[in-house]
């Protein structure tokens, strides 16, 4: 619960949760919700190295393959390897959702959600980028984690609960009890890994080139981890490798579903490994309450009930399962003090106020 004068001063104040998410950066500002949801992409002029196009107008020209223009995904393996781009988009969005308010208000309160296992030198990055660029009050939260208080999972609780959220590039497991994470794993096979199985899949069966937005689509559109009710055909355009010429071949959901399916076995068999060395008492409590899913991979088409098969236990879909770290996020600034022991610490100097 809020204090009257927290709440007095909430009133006056910006809280943000921001999502570096390897393929969607999202914002979530209390009392509004989702403000800013574009992808992880930025356009950098070469010459100048400046910043051209932040998100959806960045990922447009990347699809373009511009001369001029480098497009950077700094957040691609879900590492932040980039600082000055990390910067760049997060004094972008930052300001954009600062903007967005019509009274002068202080500078905003920021959540940021790292991925888990990043470095002691990546969170300080983040930690020093979201403060230059105009956070009063920097705070962090490992992915996860957030998720699961997006997703709306009891993990302040003794009983056990997990998360599984499958994003652009990494995939993470985490299984919670009493507000920290009892076991996680994390792994490099996302949506990225589906797109690029779907290229692979054109070229070697049907001699034909295409593109990651392609691939993107294609899975978006036809894939799927389990036999649809009703299996289709959808027509890809692309470049025939023998004679050089633009080609179309249509191909069905069963064959997409055959070339997901090593990835989607990697993620099952990611699940297991973890249930394996969750203690017996938290296993019963998945029995009762379920798995839950969250990152826009949980949207390919029976992902959930294809895991629910292979480990006998219950698996849903969070609610907006795309946005979920985002809304997360920023829930942590709206019950602080019960919730701040689920944020991050930092060496050196600590962002725990
Ligand atoms: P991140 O947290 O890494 O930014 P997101 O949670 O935003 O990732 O999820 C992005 C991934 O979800 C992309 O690989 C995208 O292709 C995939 N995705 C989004 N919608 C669907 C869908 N309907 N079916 C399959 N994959 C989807
Ligand atoms: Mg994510």
């Amino acid at each position: 619960m809020l204090s009257p004068l927290d709440y007095f001063f909430g009133l006056f104040s910006l809280d943000i949760g921001i999502d570096l998410g390897t393929a969607n950066t999202l914002v979530s500002v209390r009392g509004k919700g989702i403000v800013i949801n574009e992808p992880s992409f930025v356009a950098i002029e070469k010459r100048s190295g400046e910043p051209l196009e932040v998100g959806a107008r960045a990922k447009e020209m990347w699809s373009k393959n511009p001369k001029n223009v480098m497009i950077v995904r700094p957040l691609r393996d879900g590492v932040i390897s980039d600082y000055d781009t990390t910067f760049k988009m997060l004094d972008y969005l930052i300001r954009k959702a600062h903007e967005q308010t019509w009274v002068p208000i202080p500078r905003p309160r920021v959540v940021v959600g790292i991925p888990s296992g990043v470095t002691e030198v990546e969170k300080r990055a983040v930690y020093t980028a979201a403060l230059e660029a105009g956070a009063r009050d920097v705070f962090l939260i490992e992915e996860p984690i957030a998720a699961a208080v997006g997703a709306g999972l009891p993990v302040l609780e003794t009983r056990g609960s997990m998360i599984i959220d499958i994003g652009g590039g990494t995939t993470e497991v985490a299984l919670f009890s009493l507000g920290g994470i009892v076991i996680s794993r994390s792994i490099r096979v996302a949506g990225d890994e589906m797109d690029e199985d779907i290229v692979q899949y054109m070229r070697t069966k049907h001699n034909l080139l295409i593109g990651e937005p392609t691939a993107e689509k294609v899975k978006m559109e036809i894939g799927s981890a389990y036999p649809l009710p009703q299996e289709r055909i959808m027509p890809i355009k692309g470049r025939n490798l023998i004679t050089g010429l633009p080609a179309v071949v249509e191909v069905s959901s069963i064959e997409i579903r055959e070339a997901l399916s090593g990835s989607v076995n990697i993620l099952i068999d990611t699940v297991k490994d973890a249930l394996d060395d969750t203690p017996p008492e938290l296993i019963a409590d998945l029995m009762e309450s379920g798995i839950w899913m969250a990152g826009g991979g949980s949207l390919l088409k029976g992902i959930a009930q294809r895991i629910q098969e292979e480990v006998n236990i219950k698996v849903r879909l969070a609610e907006d399962p795309l946005t979920c770290v985002a809304r997360g996020a920023s829930r942590i600034l709206e019950d602080y003090n019960n919730l701040r022991r689920l944020l991050v610490g930092l060496h050196r100097g600590s962002t725990h106020h």
